[in-house]
């Protein structure tokens, strides 16, 4: 029998439920595939950066599995459509009798995997995972039966739920005893923009395990303290990891519990805190299975798509290239353009920017966001701008509008990490660094720095009225 793994967004060995299935049988001829399709991706506006990271996990996935006897297969085809009829015809081609692979929840992807079970269901038996969270959409349900719509209820059912699962991470398969010379196929680089990624993540699973074991053991007991200061390296840096699967969250989980045995038991610390970030990450992913509206970039709450949302092509220009005059925000465009990676706090400082200071419809702030992102992911990069715009579930209330001057104030006190990305800046003395135009003036200076591209003042008010006004056409 020949049992095909069909890798997608799990790009490991370790811990990965479809590839352990397949190899469950000794006798079993094990072959892997990917499918590029760059079409589909300029639809997602996935990151030349991310299809980098991507290119450069498969080369070291296809090394990974060639040691334990399985080629990878490699195509590249335009879309989604088309990668189903060419599956279909490789499955014949290959005689494949099962087919195995983890669940991916977006909208497409479930239409995709739908479309090819039936495709093959002749021929082909599919085995299909839950497997990129610690537990599948639609089984944390309220009472009703229903998706939660707030997240503290949902955690609260959650981590009860998860204390009756099994977690346990898988290991990578052992060698296959049966297997000939593995034919390494060429992995073409894709026909897709793909940009240079930095040094600051490194590539492989093994580079990802180590990442994650240092974090839990040297910093997850001051992550509270630490997570919110940009200018701290204070947070794990791994979503670029378990976004494109090379980190498992059961990994993440048991690593955890390894270092902090009793997390699940106390409610509060640093490791709990990290726990609750990962929950953040199941809460959004479940939501768009609940509601695939969010895949379309719908808003959860309907009335908030009567806004009036501004038409501001060179605020908008500003703001994606960090000239807002708005010291934190620059700074913070200026990291996510340069390393394709942005501090939490800074998503949250950004996103509240573009909507409610400049006005601007949070889908150009999701799209530009998804456009740079490392770690861009449908789920939590939707749920974090209509968390930011007041339009998603249980997202921040629509009359709370974050002061970007503040907001620096509190996260950046001495203006550390704004001066790093932010040269104009350098001389700026520390408690001047968040209003550096007053200080210019007042010491008759000159700043090669744009004056701010709004009043804060002003804006609050234009866009509390606009809200209003929306609400009430509703
Ligand atoms: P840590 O603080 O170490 O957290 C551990 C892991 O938990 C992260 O790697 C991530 O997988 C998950 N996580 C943490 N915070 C959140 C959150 N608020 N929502 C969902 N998952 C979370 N995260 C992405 O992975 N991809 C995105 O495209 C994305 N877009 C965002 C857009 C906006 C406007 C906002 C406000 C947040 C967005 N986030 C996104 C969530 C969060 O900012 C990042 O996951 C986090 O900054 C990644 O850094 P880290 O790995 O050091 O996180």
């Amino acid at each position: 029998t020949t049992h095909l793994v069909w890798f997608r967004g799990d790009l490991r060995i370790t811990d990965n439920r479809a590839l352990h299935a397949a190899c469950e049988d000794p006798q079993a001829r094990v072959i892997a595939l990917f499918i590029a399709t760059p079409e589909q991706w300029k639809q997602h506006e996935m990151a030349p950066r991310q299809a980098m990271f991507i290119y450069q996990h498969l080369q070291a996935l296809q090394h990974a599995l060639a040691e334990r006897g399985i080629g990878l297969h490699y195509h590249q085809c335009d879309d989604f459509a088309d990668s189903v009829d060419w599956l279909k015809d490789f499955c014949e081609a290959e005689k494949v009798d099962a087919l195995f692979y983890n669940k991916q929840y977006e909208i497409n992807e479930r239409q995709r995997d739908a479309a090819l079970e039936k495709a093959v269901s002749e021929s082909v038996i599919c085995h299909a995972f839950d497997d990129s969270l610690l537990l599948p959409p639609g089984s944390v349900t309220t009472g009703n039966n229903e998706m939660y719509k707030v997240y503290t209820p949902f955690r609260r059912a959650f981590l009860s739920r998860l204390t009756e699962s099994d977690s346990r991470s898988l290991p990578a398969p052992p060698a296959r005893e049966n297997a000939g010379k593995v034919v390494m196929h060429r992995l073409m680089p894709f026909d897709y923009p793909l940009a240079d990624i930095g040094e600051d993540f490194a590539i492989g699973e093994d580079a990802a395990r180590n990442q994650l074991r240092s974090f839990c053991r040297e910093q997850v007991q001051d992550y509270l303290e630490q997570r919110d200061l940009p200018a701290v390296d204070g947070t794990s840096s791994l979503s670029p990891y378990l976004a494109i699967g090379v980190l498992s969250p059961r990994q993440c989980l048991n690593r955890l519990r390894a270092e902090c045995p009793d997390v699940l038991e106390k409610t509060e610390g640093g490791a709990f805190g990290w726990l609750n970030e990962l929950v953040w990450r199941e809460f959004y992913r479940h939501l768009i299975v609940a509601w695939p509206k969010l895949c379309k970039h719908q808003p959860f709450v309907e009335w908030t798509d009567n806004v009036r949302w501004r038409h501001a092509p060179e605020e908008l220009q500003a703001w994606k290239d960090g000239n807002t005059g708005y010291p934190i925000v620059d700074a913070a465009m200026r990291q996510l353009n340069t390393t394709g990676w942005m501090h939490n706090r800074l998503r949250m400082i950004v996103a509240s920017f573009l909507v409610k200071d400049l006005l601007i419809n949070w889908r150009e702030g999701e799209r530009y966001f998804m456009s740079q992102l490392l770690d861009g992911d449908l789920a939590a990069n939707n749920g974090g701008w209509q968390w930011g715009a007041s339009t998603g579930t249980d997202a921040a209330p629509y009359f709370r509008i974050f002061n970007p001057t503040t907001q620096g104030e509190r996260f950046d006190k001495t203006g550390r990490f704004i001066k790093a990305w932010v040269p104009e800046l350098v001389d700026v003395p520390e408690r001047d660094i968040h209003q550096p135009h007053r200080w210019a003036e007042k010491h008759h200076r000159v700043l090669n720095y744009p004056l701010p591209v709004v009043d804060h003042a002003r804006a609050r008010k234009d866009t509390l009225a606009a809200f209003e006004a929306a609400k009430n056409r509703s």
